[in-house]
């Protein structure tokens, strides 16, 4: 996930140089329509502050990996804030911060809790709560062999 990230940023960078006209105009409407990662129009956009702001509170019921998964979080949000009031306007908070979809948010967090290793029962719950899989076709399908459907 961090990796791809990183290939996003390095993507759009290279585009700029690219096509001098696309990027002052990109410049000039200063807003990113486009998730960070997965490079698709955010068509549900929600910031990942406000996905972060229920996870933060979710994981109060694992007072042992809490710090932990707290801190990668964080790590998360402050490494983006530079995208902050340049991205999609979030339909919850308002602000225009959804710099990456819910989606591929939801991944990473996916992502921290799996390697946390909280166990079956935890890993099934994430998903039943923060499933923004609209399709189906990435990690909710964990949530089958969880039984959780
Ligand atoms: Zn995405
Ligand atoms: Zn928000």
């Amino acid at each position: 996930m961090e990796q791809k990230i990183y290939v996003a940023i390095k993507t759009s960078n290279s585009k700029k140089t690219a096509c001098p006209n696309q990027s002052e105009e990109y410049i000039r409407e200063g807003i990113h329509e486009d998730c960070l990662s997965c490079g698709k129009n955010i068509e549900h956009p929600l910031c990942p502050d406000c996905i972060a702001e229920g996870f933060k509170q979710w994981i109060q019921q694992f007072p042992q990996d809490e710090a932990k998964l707290r801190t990668r979080l964080d790590k998360f949000l402050k490494a983006h804030r530079y995208l902050d009031g340049k991205s999609k306007r979030c339909i919850a908070c308002e602000k225009n911060n959804t710099y990456i979809c819910p989606y591929c948010f939801t991944e990473y967090l996916h992502k921290i809790i799996k390697e946390a290793d909280l166990g079956v029962r935890a890993m099934s719950e994430f998903l039943f709560i923060f499933n923004f899989d609209f399709d189906h076709d990435g990690y909710s399908r964990e949530l089958e062999v969880y039984g959780g459907y």
